[in-house]
């Protein structure tokens, strides 16, 4: 696949100012869960940790840290692992509640640490927030 540095890199095709750009920039909010996703994969590779603690659920265990040290983590996430590359296997939702399975091509110094994870989302005020990892289909 060809890649230009304006595609956005949560992989949908199109620029980042027509994608994942507005979200985080705060002038659009995700419409599902699958665009919450992708929008914070692409945070995570262009480290917009603001945006990444803004779509955390406020019920999360890392809010426990504090925003400060919150902040402080992803921004270290995000400067040390490099995000290559996204693929959404599958996303639903049912209400205020979705789930989003997805690949993420990742790399730490090197060492490919891609993952694949089935995340819940919830629609908290309008809005839809990354709850966390929720355990493989069996
Ligand atoms: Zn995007």
């Amino acid at each position: 696949m060809k890649t230009t540095k304006k595609d956005c890199p949560c992989g949908s095709g199109a620029l980042y100012k027509d994608c994942c750009g507005p979200l985080h920039a705060g002038k659009a909010a995700a419409p599902t869960p699958e665009a919450l996703m992708r929008s914070r994969f692409s945070a995570f590779a262009r480290g917009e940790v603001g945006y990444l603690v803004r779509t955390l659920d406020p019920e999360h265990e890392d809010r426990a840290l504090g925003e400060a040290a919150l902040t402080l983590a992803l921004r270290e996430t995000c400067s040390r692992l490099r995000f290559m590359g996204l693929a959404v296997l599958d996303a639903r939702e049912r209400g205020d509640e979705g789930e989003v399975t997805f690949r993420a091509k990742v790399f730490d110094k090197g060492k490919d640490v891609s993952f694949t994870e089935r995340s819940e989302f919830r629609r908290r005020g309008g809005a839809w927030v990354y709850v966390g990892p929720l355990p493989e289909r069996s």
